[in-house]
Protein backbone atom coordinates (compact mmCIF):
# COMPACT_ATOMS: atom_id res chain seq x y z
CA UNK A 1 0.00 0.00 0.00
CA UNK A 2 1.39 3.32 -0.73
CA UNK A 3 1.80 5.99 1.89
CA UNK A 4 -0.58 8.40 3.35
CA UNK A 5 -1.60 6.41 6.35
CA UNK A 6 -0.52 9.48 8.43
CA UNK A 7 -0.36 6.85 11.53
CA UNK A 8 1.73 7.98 13.91
CA UNK A 9 1.80 5.36 16.72
CA UNK A 10 4.24 2.31 15.50
CA UNK A 11 1.76 -0.54 16.59
CA UNK A 12 -0.99 1.35 15.36
CA UNK A 13 0.37 0.99 12.28
CA UNK A 14 0.95 -2.47 12.32
CA UNK A 15 -2.47 -3.31 13.43
CA UNK A 16 -3.69 -1.00 10.62
CA UNK A 17 -1.43 -2.27 7.86
CA UNK A 18 -2.06 -6.27 8.63
CA UNK A 19 -6.02 -5.46 8.30
CA UNK A 20 -5.55 -3.80 5.26
CA UNK A 21 -3.38 -6.26 3.67
CA UNK A 22 -5.75 -9.02 4.62
CA UNK A 23 -8.50 -7.31 3.27
CA UNK A 24 -7.00 -6.23 -0.20
CA UNK A 25 -5.65 -10.43 -0.28
CA UNK A 26 -9.55 -11.32 0.56
CA UNK A 27 -10.59 -8.81 -2.24
CA UNK A 28 -8.27 -10.57 -4.70
CA UNK A 29 -9.81 -13.93 -4.01
CA UNK A 30 -13.45 -12.96 -3.68
CA UNK A 31 -12.82 -11.42 -7.30
CA UNK A 32 -10.99 -14.59 -8.71
CA UNK A 33 -13.76 -17.06 -7.44
CA UNK A 34 -16.15 -14.62 -9.20
CA UNK A 35 -14.52 -14.64 -12.43
CA UNK A 36 -14.19 -18.78 -12.48
CA UNK A 37 -17.36 -19.77 -10.54
CA UNK A 38 -19.37 -22.70 -10.96
CA UNK A 39 -22.81 -23.66 -9.74
CA UNK A 40 -21.74 -25.92 -7.01
CA UNK A 41 -19.53 -23.15 -5.63
CA UNK A 42 -22.73 -21.58 -4.01
CA UNK A 43 -24.72 -23.40 -1.13
CA UNK A 44 -27.69 -22.47 1.33
CA UNK A 45 -27.16 -22.65 4.85
CA UNK A 46 -29.35 -23.34 7.37
CA UNK A 47 -31.33 -20.10 7.81
CA UNK A 48 -31.46 -20.60 3.36
CA UNK A 49 -28.78 -17.28 2.99
CA UNK A 50 -26.14 -18.56 0.32
CA UNK A 51 -22.47 -18.85 0.82
CA UNK A 52 -20.07 -19.14 -1.65
CA UNK A 53 -16.55 -20.84 -1.87
CA UNK A 54 -15.87 -17.13 -1.73
CA UNK A 55 -17.23 -16.04 1.61
CA UNK A 56 -14.85 -19.08 3.11
CA UNK A 57 -11.81 -18.09 1.61
CA UNK A 58 -11.75 -14.62 1.94
CA UNK A 59 -12.47 -15.71 5.76
CA UNK A 60 -9.63 -18.21 5.67
CA UNK A 61 -7.13 -15.66 4.63
CA UNK A 62 -8.06 -13.01 6.72
CA UNK A 63 -8.53 -14.97 9.74
CA UNK A 64 -5.08 -16.28 9.20
CA UNK A 65 -3.16 -12.81 9.21
CA UNK A 66 -5.28 -11.46 11.89
CA UNK A 67 -5.34 -14.55 14.41
CA UNK A 68 -1.42 -14.72 14.04
CA UNK A 69 -0.78 -11.36 14.22
CA UNK A 70 -3.16 -10.33 17.15
CA UNK A 71 -3.61 -13.86 18.80
CA UNK A 72 -4.76 -12.61 22.00
CA UNK A 73 -7.93 -11.12 19.98
CA UNK A 74 -10.68 -13.18 19.52
CA UNK A 75 -12.38 -12.49 15.44
CA UNK A 76 -16.03 -12.94 15.37
CA UNK A 77 -17.06 -13.34 11.85
CA UNK A 78 -20.21 -14.78 10.20
CA UNK A 79 -18.77 -18.20 8.40
CA UNK A 80 -17.88 -21.40 10.30
CA UNK A 81 -16.15 -24.28 8.58
CA UNK A 82 -19.19 -26.97 9.69
CA UNK A 83 -20.52 -26.89 6.29
CA UNK A 84 -17.46 -27.23 4.40
CA UNK A 85 -16.97 -30.52 6.87
CA UNK A 86 -19.50 -32.11 5.36
CA UNK A 87 -18.39 -31.15 1.51
CA UNK A 88 -14.95 -32.58 0.71
CA UNK A 89 -15.51 -31.25 -3.40
CA UNK A 90 -16.49 -27.69 -1.73
CA UNK A 91 -13.64 -28.02 0.60
CA UNK A 92 -11.36 -28.95 -2.01
CA UNK A 93 -12.42 -25.74 -3.92
CA UNK A 94 -12.29 -23.49 -1.04
CA UNK A 95 -8.30 -25.35 -0.32
CA UNK A 96 -7.38 -24.42 -3.71
CA UNK A 97 -8.28 -21.10 -3.85
CA UNK A 98 -6.43 -20.51 -0.54
CA UNK A 99 -3.28 -21.94 -1.47
CA UNK A 100 -2.98 -19.76 -4.40
CA UNK A 101 -3.19 -17.16 -1.54
CA UNK A 102 -0.15 -18.46 0.49
CA UNK A 103 3.22 -18.91 -0.23
CA UNK A 104 3.72 -22.09 1.55
CA UNK A 105 0.97 -25.02 0.78
CA UNK A 106 -2.15 -25.52 2.95
CA UNK A 107 -4.01 -28.04 3.64
CA UNK A 108 -7.63 -28.87 3.64
CA UNK A 109 -7.64 -29.14 7.11
CA UNK A 110 -5.52 -25.81 8.29
CA UNK A 111 -8.05 -23.84 5.98
CA UNK A 112 -10.95 -25.16 8.73
CA UNK A 113 -8.99 -24.05 11.08
CA UNK A 114 -8.41 -20.45 10.16
CA UNK A 115 -11.73 -20.47 9.24
CA UNK A 116 -12.91 -21.54 12.64
CA UNK A 117 -10.80 -19.12 13.74
CA UNK A 118 -13.41 -16.35 13.62
CA UNK A 119 -15.33 -18.23 15.92
CA UNK A 120 -14.39 -16.33 18.72
CA UNK A 121 -16.76 -14.09 21.01
CA UNK A 122 -17.57 -10.56 22.01
CA UNK A 123 -15.27 -9.04 24.17
CA UNK A 124 -13.46 -6.18 25.48
CA UNK A 125 -11.05 -6.01 22.52
CA UNK A 126 -11.83 -8.27 19.47
CA UNK A 127 -12.13 -8.13 15.57
CA UNK A 128 -15.58 -8.60 13.86
CA UNK A 129 -15.35 -9.72 10.30
CA UNK A 130 -18.39 -10.15 7.46
CA UNK A 131 -15.96 -12.44 4.77
CA UNK A 132 -18.35 -11.32 2.06
CA UNK A 133 -20.90 -8.71 2.78
CA UNK A 134 -23.73 -8.92 0.43
CA UNK A 135 -23.01 -12.39 -0.91
CA UNK A 136 -26.42 -11.91 -3.05
CA UNK A 137 -24.67 -9.02 -4.83
CA UNK A 138 -21.80 -10.88 -5.30
CA UNK A 139 -23.43 -13.58 -6.82
CA UNK A 140 -25.03 -11.17 -8.98
CA UNK A 141 -21.59 -9.41 -10.13
CA UNK A 142 -22.99 -6.66 -7.52
CA UNK A 143 -22.07 -4.65 -5.26
CA UNK A 144 -20.38 -6.66 -1.98
CA UNK A 145 -17.76 -6.16 0.09
CA UNK A 146 -15.54 -7.44 2.60
CA UNK A 147 -15.45 -5.96 6.13
CA UNK A 148 -13.61 -6.04 8.82
CA UNK A 149 -13.27 -4.12 12.09
CA UNK A 150 -11.77 -3.77 15.50
CA UNK A 151 -13.68 -3.35 18.78
CA UNK A 152 -12.41 -2.29 21.98
CA UNK A 153 -14.03 -1.30 25.14
CA UNK A 154 -17.51 -1.54 22.72
CA UNK A 155 -15.94 1.31 20.01
CA UNK A 156 -14.99 0.76 17.09
CA UNK A 157 -11.47 1.75 16.68
CA UNK A 158 -10.27 0.46 12.75
CA UNK A 159 -12.88 -0.23 9.87
CA UNK A 160 -11.45 -1.67 6.98
CA UNK A 161 -14.49 -2.17 4.03
CA UNK A 162 -13.37 -3.49 0.55
CA UNK A 163 -16.13 -2.94 -2.16
CA UNK A 164 -14.26 -4.63 -4.85
CA UNK A 165 -17.17 -3.82 -7.52
CA UNK A 166 -17.77 -0.29 -5.97
CA UNK A 167 -16.84 2.74 -9.05
CA UNK A 168 -14.48 5.48 -7.82
CA UNK A 169 -17.27 8.10 -8.51
CA UNK A 170 -20.93 6.67 -8.42
CA UNK A 171 -22.30 8.82 -11.05
CA UNK A 172 -19.46 8.26 -13.30
CA UNK A 173 -19.85 5.41 -15.43
CA UNK A 174 -16.56 5.09 -16.98
CA UNK A 175 -14.66 5.39 -13.07
CA UNK A 176 -12.46 2.77 -12.24
CA UNK A 177 -13.75 -0.04 -9.70
CA UNK A 178 -12.50 -1.49 -6.60
CA UNK A 179 -12.75 1.00 -3.72
CA UNK A 180 -10.64 0.41 -0.26
CA UNK A 181 -12.23 2.67 2.68
CA UNK A 182 -10.03 2.77 5.75
CA UNK A 183 -11.15 4.42 8.96
CA UNK A 184 -9.13 4.91 12.26
CA UNK A 185 -10.72 6.70 15.09
CA UNK A 186 -9.92 10.11 15.73
CA UNK A 187 -7.95 10.23 11.67
CA UNK A 188 -10.51 10.15 9.42
CA UNK A 189 -11.65 8.04 6.64
CA UNK A 190 -9.45 7.55 3.55
CA UNK A 191 -10.29 6.13 0.49
CA UNK A 192 -7.84 3.69 -1.93
CA UNK A 193 -8.49 2.21 -4.68
CA UNK A 194 -8.54 -1.64 -4.68
CA UNK A 195 -5.10 -1.88 -4.80
CA UNK A 196 -3.92 0.22 -2.02
CA UNK A 197 -3.26 3.90 -3.90
CA UNK A 198 -4.50 6.53 -2.20
CA UNK A 199 -7.66 8.24 -3.95
CA UNK A 200 -8.59 11.04 -1.14
CA UNK A 201 -9.91 11.65 2.43
CA UNK A 202 -13.46 11.38 2.57
CA UNK A 203 -16.33 13.61 3.81
CA UNK A 204 -19.94 13.43 4.26
CA UNK A 205 -21.85 16.12 2.11
CA UNK A 206 -24.70 18.69 3.35
CA UNK A 207 -25.99 19.23 -0.01
CA UNK A 208 -26.17 16.03 -1.56
CA UNK A 209 -30.10 14.52 -1.23
CA UNK A 210 -30.30 11.21 -1.39
CA UNK A 211 -31.27 7.95 0.56
CA UNK A 212 -29.45 4.53 0.09
CA UNK A 213 -31.69 1.37 1.35
CA UNK A 214 -30.91 -2.38 0.29
CA UNK A 215 -31.55 -4.16 -3.23
CA UNK A 216 -32.79 -7.02 -1.22
CA UNK A 217 -36.57 -6.13 -0.11
CA UNK A 218 -36.74 -8.04 2.96
CA UNK A 219 -33.79 -6.43 4.75
CA UNK A 220 -35.65 -3.40 5.37
CA UNK A 221 -38.91 -1.33 5.05
CA UNK A 222 -38.66 0.39 1.57
CA UNK A 223 -42.13 1.36 1.92
CA UNK A 224 -41.23 3.34 5.23
CA UNK A 225 -37.82 4.19 4.07
CA UNK A 226 -39.50 6.39 1.16
CA UNK A 227 -42.01 7.90 3.35
CA UNK A 228 -39.17 9.12 5.61
CA UNK A 229 -38.05 10.31 2.47
CA UNK A 230 -41.02 12.34 1.18
CA UNK A 231 -41.35 13.80 5.01
CA UNK A 232 -37.56 15.20 4.51
CA UNK A 233 -38.44 16.57 1.51
CA UNK A 234 -35.63 13.95 -0.66
CA UNK A 235 -37.27 13.90 -4.69
CA UNK A 236 -34.33 12.03 -6.21
CA UNK A 237 -34.90 8.18 -6.26
CA UNK A 238 -33.26 5.88 -3.74
CA UNK A 239 -29.46 4.08 -4.34
CA UNK A 240 -30.13 0.60 -3.96
CA UNK A 241 -26.81 -0.98 -3.41
CA UNK A 242 -26.01 -4.49 -1.34
CA UNK A 243 -23.82 -4.49 1.51
CA UNK A 244 -21.82 -2.06 3.21
CA UNK A 245 -20.83 0.17 0.58
CA UNK A 246 -23.96 1.89 0.93
CA UNK A 247 -22.19 3.45 4.61
CA UNK A 248 -19.13 4.17 1.47
CA UNK A 249 -21.87 5.98 -0.33
CA UNK A 250 -22.37 8.11 2.61
CA UNK A 251 -18.65 8.21 3.42
CA UNK A 252 -18.19 9.72 0.66
CA UNK A 253 -20.98 12.46 0.46
CA UNK A 254 -22.99 10.48 -2.53
CA UNK A 255 -25.84 10.02 -0.64
CA UNK A 256 -27.28 11.77 2.75
CA UNK A 257 -28.51 8.97 4.02
CA UNK A 258 -28.45 5.27 4.46
CA UNK A 259 -31.70 4.12 5.92
CA UNK A 260 -32.80 0.15 7.43
CA UNK A 261 -35.49 -0.22 8.81
CA UNK A 262 -36.75 -3.73 10.24
CA UNK A 263 -39.16 -5.74 7.86
CA UNK A 264 -42.36 -5.91 8.91
CA UNK A 265 -42.33 -10.05 8.20
CA UNK A 266 -38.94 -10.41 10.51
CA UNK A 267 -39.70 -8.09 13.31
CA UNK A 268 -37.48 -9.90 15.29
CA UNK A 269 -34.66 -9.93 13.67
CA UNK A 270 -31.82 -8.35 15.23
CA UNK A 271 -28.56 -6.95 13.19
CA UNK A 272 -25.28 -8.96 13.29
CA UNK A 273 -22.65 -6.67 14.48
CA UNK A 274 -20.16 -7.47 11.34
CA UNK A 275 -22.67 -6.14 8.88
CA UNK A 276 -22.39 -2.48 10.14
CA UNK A 277 -19.18 -2.67 12.82
CA UNK A 278 -16.84 -1.16 9.71
CA UNK A 279 -19.57 0.89 7.89
CA UNK A 280 -20.58 2.74 11.19
CA UNK A 281 -16.79 3.96 11.56
CA UNK A 282 -16.23 4.66 7.86
CA UNK A 283 -19.05 7.11 7.89
CA UNK A 284 -18.66 8.72 11.63
CA UNK A 285 -15.11 9.43 10.59
CA UNK A 286 -16.20 10.73 7.56
CA UNK A 287 -18.49 13.70 9.87
CA UNK A 288 -21.46 11.67 9.48
CA UNK A 289 -23.51 10.07 12.53
CA UNK A 290 -24.86 6.93 12.63
CA UNK A 291 -27.40 5.24 15.36
CA UNK A 292 -30.23 2.75 15.38
CA UNK A 293 -34.34 3.69 14.32
CA UNK A 294 -34.62 4.78 18.00
CA UNK A 295 -31.71 6.79 18.04
CA UNK A 296 -29.64 4.83 20.06
CA UNK A 297 -25.87 4.37 19.29
CA UNK A 298 -25.28 0.80 18.04
CA UNK A 299 -24.25 -1.43 20.70
CA UNK A 300 -21.22 -4.19 19.96
CA UNK A 301 -21.34 -5.51 22.99
CA UNK A 302 -24.67 -7.80 22.79
CA UNK A 303 -22.85 -10.63 21.23
CA UNK A 304 -23.21 -11.67 17.25
CA UNK A 305 -26.61 -9.67 17.26
CA UNK A 306 -27.54 -6.33 18.09
CA UNK A 307 -30.38 -7.16 20.64
CA UNK A 308 -30.65 -3.39 22.00
CA UNK A 309 -31.15 -1.82 18.42
CA UNK A 310 -33.70 -1.97 15.80
CA UNK A 311 -32.71 -1.19 12.62
CA UNK A 312 -30.22 1.68 11.37
CA UNK A 313 -29.73 5.17 10.79
CA UNK A 314 -26.35 6.75 8.76
CA UNK A 315 -26.46 9.92 7.44
CA UNK A 316 -24.18 13.15 7.23
CA UNK A 317 -24.80 14.50 10.54
CA UNK A 318 -26.75 17.58 9.52
CA UNK A 319 -29.54 15.43 8.66
CA UNK A 320 -30.15 12.86 11.87
CA UNK A 321 -32.33 14.35 13.62
CA UNK A 322 -34.47 15.25 11.19
CA UNK A 323 -34.62 11.31 10.18
CA UNK A 324 -35.00 10.46 13.70
CA UNK A 325 -38.26 13.31 14.09
CA UNK A 326 -39.70 12.00 10.79
CA UNK A 327 -39.57 8.17 12.10
CA UNK A 328 -40.82 9.20 15.65
CA UNK A 329 -44.02 10.69 13.39
CA UNK A 330 -44.51 7.76 11.41
P1 LIG B 1 -27.70 -5.75 2.41
O1 LIG B 1 -26.74 -6.13 1.37
O2 LIG B 1 -27.54 -4.37 2.94
O3 LIG B 1 -29.12 -6.07 2.04
O4 LIG B 1 -27.35 -6.62 3.69
C1 LIG B 1 -26.98 -7.95 3.62
C2 LIG B 1 -27.13 -8.52 5.01
O5 LIG B 1 -28.49 -8.47 5.41
C3 LIG B 1 -26.76 -9.96 5.13
O6 LIG B 1 -25.40 -10.06 5.47
C4 LIG B 1 -27.63 -10.47 6.26
O7 LIG B 1 -26.88 -10.63 7.43
C5 LIG B 1 -28.63 -9.34 6.49
N1 LIG B 1 -30.04 -9.76 6.60
C6 LIG B 1 -30.59 -10.96 6.37
N2 LIG B 1 -31.92 -10.95 6.64
C7 LIG B 1 -32.22 -9.69 7.07
C8 LIG B 1 -33.42 -9.04 7.51
N3 LIG B 1 -34.57 -9.68 7.57
N4 LIG B 1 -33.33 -7.74 7.89
C9 LIG B 1 -32.17 -7.07 7.83
N5 LIG B 1 -31.00 -7.64 7.42
C10 LIG B 1 -31.02 -8.93 7.04
MG1 LIG C 1 -23.35 -9.60 5.79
Amino acid sequence: MKSQNHLTEPQGNIKVQTAIDAVMKAMRLCEQVQSEMVSTDAIQKTDRSPVTVADFGSQALICKAIGEAFPDNPIVAEESAQALKENASLLERVTGYVNQFCEDAVSAETVCEWIDRGSGEVGPNFWTLDPIDGTKGFLRHDQYAVALAHIVEGIVQLGVLGCPNLPHQLNNRDAERGCLFVAIRGEGTRLYTKTGDFIEQVHVSESVHRFAESVESTHGDSDAHSNIANALGITESPVRIDSQAKYGIVSRGEASLYIRLPNPTFPDYRECIWDHAAGLIVVEEAGGTVTDANGTPLSFLTGKRMHENRGIVATNGKLHQHVLSALSNL
